[in-house]
């Protein structure tokens, strides 16, 4: 097979990934690749840097082969696909080839399991040596981590990648059995807490070999099995909070060609993925606890954000003086974020904050203004209803926009 049909299938395949794709790209289907934001052709997609610097990346599967058969997934084992396998050097050919035309910063390699976990995780792990030693590349790299894989090849790769992840897959240990019998939930979180000691370790000994300096994530599918929002946010705390992951990634579930019957045969709606993001970004960013963000109904609202749901569920907080309240409250205000708290918090050591200074900040007026007093406003009436509020608030795509920061790599 030809090196450009291989790529077209294995970077075909490596699209489900979420992990350095767009959280808020179109919905990714196994049918009509040219679709707008696809992320197709030659695999290169873009993604955020931790510094957030947007790179991209040479997205790929090492194999799409797999000897297990994970029922989301469209490489499993009895699934009807093409399939192809690159060798080491293939991959090392077309990363340095793409690097050198400007074409990329970096490489993103997972891969189907081929043989046993010990022998891909070697394939991967000598696909970023050679890059490294052989061609002394420089450029980012983002290896998945197979975790049953011996913990001397996940070191081994922590030495030559920018950052490892680990794929929790599904948010609770009954859907993982269910759904992807042949992995273990214990052996994930095993090869996650053997990261992070590598990690902890690095930190206390800043002269220890180098290993992973953009730390690690992990991916969970959304729609793939009957967990809901609560469910899935409160497993990202604990992995967040267990495993000093850098960032929790969350895919809605793509229904895929010939989908076994314990899967749904339609996809979540893509707006959950991306309430999920923004919950995400909450609780990373703004000191809120998934139990705050989260509705008695289990799933996120989807009509507003998480965070105008929280202050309409806590309106004993509002309205919000601003010449008063602490900085953490104010960020938790619809419509003003953290970098404008701390402007909010500067300018009130010199003078009282009035209403135009909140223009001038580029504040959300509309959004902020049933939640604040300034010296110069105070909202007419407290009395209108957190209902009406809500419909007045009820989302618009270009809140899309709001949290630019969630597709990170
Ligand atoms: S291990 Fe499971 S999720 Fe990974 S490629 Fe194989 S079938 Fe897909």
């Amino acid at each position: 097979m030809e090196l450009n049909d291989k790529l077209e299938i294995l970077a075909d395949a490596a699209k489900y990934d979420a992990s350095c794709a767009s959280s808020g790209a179109p919905k990714r289907s196994s049918e009509g690749k040219d679709g707008l934001g696809a992320t197709n052709g030659m695999g290169i997609c873009h993604s955020y840097t931790p510094d957030g610097r947007c790179v991209s990346l040479l997205k790929i599967l090492l194999t799409n082969f797999c000897v297990y058969d994970c029922q989301y997934c469209v490489n499993r084992r009895t699934s009807n696909v093409p399939r192809a396998r690159f060798t080491v050097q293939e991959v090392v050919k077309l990363t340095v080839d793409f690097y050198l035309r400007n074409y990329i910063d970096g490489l993103f390699l997972s891969s189907g399991i081929i043989q046993s976990a010990d022998y891909t995780m070697e394939q991967l792990v000598a696909v970023a040596r050679e890059l490294r030693e052989v061609h002394q590349f420089r450029g980012y790299i983002h290896l998945k981590t197979i975790p049953d894989a011996d913990p001397a090849l996940i070191e081994a790769a922590g030495r030559y990648a920018d950052r490892l992840s680990v794929n929790i897959e599904l948010p609770t240990q009954d859907s993982v059995q269910k759904l992807a019998p042949e992995k273990n939930v214990h052996t994930i979180k095993l090869a996650m807490g053997n990261i992070r000691l590598k990690l902890d370790e690095k930190e206390a000994e800043p002269r220890a070999p180098k290993f992973a300096p953009a730390g690690q994530s992990t991916q969970m599918i959304v729609g793939a099995d009957a967990s809901d929002d609560a469910r899935i946010l409160t497993t990202a705390e604990t992995l967040y909070g267990s495993y000093k992951l850098k960032r929790v990634y969350y895919s809605a579930f793509s229904p895929i060609p010939e989908s076994p019957k314990s899967v749904p045969l339609a996809p979540p709606p893509l707006l959950r993925e991306h309430r999920l993001y923004q919950a995400d970004f909450l609780l990373r960013s703004y000191g809120f606890q998934a139990r705050e963000l989260l509705p008695a109904s289990g799933n996120l609202s989807l009509d507003i954000d998480p965070k105008l749901a929280w202050a309409l569920a806590h309106r004993e907080h509002f309205p919000m003086d601003l010449n008063r309240a602490e900085p953490q409250m104010i960020a938790r205000i619809p419509g003003i974020g953290i970098r404008n708290a701390q402007r909010i918090v500067e300018l009130r050591r010199m003078r009282q904050v009035r209403w135009a200074d909140l223009t001038r900040l580029r504040c959300s007026m509309k959004k902020v203004a049933p939640f604040i007093v300034t010296a110069d406003y105070r909202p007419a009436r407290d009395t209108t209803s957190s209902d009406t509020l809500r419909r007045a608030m009820a989302d618009v795509p270009q809140q899309m926009a709001l949290f630019p920061e969630l597709q990170a790599a």
